[in-house]
């Protein structure tokens, strides 16, 4: 592996937002993409196909396992790991470099193994878990959002309950019970002014 040149300098950070499958991690980050423009959201590469809706270099970069393959070997990533057992995911690390340059704070919404790879490269980063307010809720939010066969709800439940018990190797835990204050918290955490006022 290369050495990492990703730093955070001055007022600009890195951030890790991490936490077990349905959680919600993905509609707290499109809340910050979309209300905190002073975020530097990074876009990932995957090898998976682009769900209804997806919006190429947007929600990702969708590439085959033949460029992800390139990537790899050219070093692109600052992380990269197979998810769920399936397709591969990885944060290409360039935009990254340029954001915090500039001194523009990064947000990376990825999976817990992402997450140590991320602190094991880049010990200044700030890990941030994301948890649901209950259990219960995290089954229903799985089962609700239905974009998963009942054994593949199974088999990321399971995962859940492993991946719970990494929050403690977080900096920071925010529990998502509401997406805004969620997200705000977790701009908080990152130190930035509000460059919009969150709606009431
Ligand atoms: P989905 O396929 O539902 O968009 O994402 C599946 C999982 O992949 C989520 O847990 C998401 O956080 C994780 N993920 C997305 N991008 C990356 C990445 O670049 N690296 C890693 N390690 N995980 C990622």
């Amino acid at each position: 592996r290369r050495a990492p040149k990703v730093a955070a300098t001055g007022d600009s950070r890195l951030v890790v937002l991490a936490g077990p499958t349905a959680v919600g991690k993905g509609t707290v980050s499109t809340y910050i993409r979309e209300n905190f423009p002073e975020v530097h959201l990074s876009v990932s590469a995957t090898t998976r196909a682009p769900r209804p809706g997806e919006v190429e270099g947007v929600s990702y970069y969708f590439v085959s396992d033949e460029e992800f393959d390139r990537m790899i070997e050219a070093g692109e990533f600052l992380e990269w790991a197979v998810v769920h057992n399936k397709s591969r995911y990885g944060t290409p690390r360039t935009p990254i470099d340029r954001a915090l340059a500039a001194g523009t704070s990064v947000l990376l919404e990825i999976d817990i193994q992402g997450a140590r790879q991320v602190k094991a490269a880049e010990p200044s980063a700030t890990l941030v878990f994301l948890l649901p307010p209950t259990w219960d809720e995290l089954v229903r939010r799985l089962i609700g959002r239905g974009t998963e066969t009942p054994e593949e709800q199974e088999r990321r439940l399971t995962t859940a309950k492993v991946e719970l018990a990494a929050q403690s190797e977080f900096d920071f835990r925010v529990v998502n019970s509401d997406v805004q204050a969620a997200a705000a918290e977790v701009v908080e955490l990152m130190q930035i002014q509000k460059a919009t006022d969150l709606p009431s």
